[in-house]
């Protein structure tokens, strides 16, 4: 497994393997991998012939008082693990390659990358979007693969590489959990006994969610006001949103008729945790 550090050689090796007819398979992180993301690079080992990880905890998508200092950082764990899934190389460039002082490009997404977390985060999906660009135009891949569990910046993610003309096929894996269905993600650690305890409220609520739905409830009114009044029980946890939107669009449902995200953001604590699930009826 190749460890790069350097933009140049990054792209020369993945262009070299493009060249010779291998798929080149691409996941982002942020590191401190754990479950999730190790489903996103097994995915992507099964399905390519170059398999590359980058590893960047990513300056632009944090806001001024957000955690990018306290952000968790395991490279050395983080490598170990990719090499035991077979990656073929991990991409670890440096703060200051990706950008410079003298910075100033930047993609954004109308509408989608507005609303939501986006709106709780201003400037986070410009940074998302961006970062995620420069690493398709270094990586070329043929399929780069994502979560579910963050789904505005999967819908961000496939908006951008539409409207962009990227080729990358973008791919979203299914949320994966912990036992009591708290969404794995690096910023549970953050969380002390107590609050990680009530943070299984949140998958909580949206198993009630899809619940109410399946059983014939059509009113998003309904369906969240249920969710607010359980999530309002934990003392620790204050919601940001929550929301009944379409899957797609994430334009907000009047009436919930076929498929449906149902999305929430919280604080538990200093930490914000985010999860959804997507409903058919
Ligand atoms: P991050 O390191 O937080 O930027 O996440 C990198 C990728 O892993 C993103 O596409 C996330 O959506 C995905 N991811 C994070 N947590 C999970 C999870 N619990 N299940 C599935 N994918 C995840």
């Amino acid at each position: 497994m190749k460890i790069i550090r350097n933009t140049g050689e990054m792209a020369r090796l993945a262009e070299q393997r493009r060249m010779s007819g291998d798929f080149i398979g691409f996941v982002p992180t942020m590191g401190a991998l754990h479950e999730g993301h190790l489903s996103l690079i097994r995915r992507c080992r099964g399905e390519n012939d170059f398999a590359v990880v980058s590893i960047f905890v990513n300056p632009a998508q944090f806001g001024p008082k957000e955690d990018l200092k306290k952000y968790p950082r395991t490279l050395k764990q983080d490598i170990r693990l990719c090499r035991r899934e077979r990656v073929d190389a991990v991409f670890c460039p440096d703060a200051k390659s990706m950008f410079p002082a003298d910075y100033k490009t930047y993609v954004s997404v109308d509408d989608l990358g507005e609303c939501f977390c986006g709106a709780s985060r201003p400037g986070h999906f410009r940074g998302v979007a961006t970062i995620v660009a420069k690493l398709f135009h270094i990586v070329n891949p043929h399929a780069s693969y994502f979560g579910q569990k963050d789904a505005q910046q999967a819908l961000v993610i496939k908006k951008m590489a539409e409207d962009l003309n990227m080729p990358a096929k973008i791919k979203v894996m299914p949320t994966i959990r912990e036992m009591d269905g708290l969404a794995m993600s690096s910023r549970n650690r953050y969380l002390n006994a107590k609050e990680r305890k009530e943070a299984a409220v949140l998958f909580a609520s949206l198993t009630a969610a899809g619940q109410l739905i399946k059983k014939g409830e059509t009113s998003p009114h309904k369906i969240l006001g249920m969710m607010e009044r359980m999530i309002r029980k934990a003392p620790h946890v204050k919601i940001d949103y929550v929301c009944a939107v379409d899957p797609i669009n994430l334009k907000p449902l009047d009436k919930i008729k076929g498929a449906c995200l149902i999305a929430l953001a919280a604080w538990i604590g200093k930490t914000r945790l985010i999860d959804n699930i997507i409903v058919k009826k």
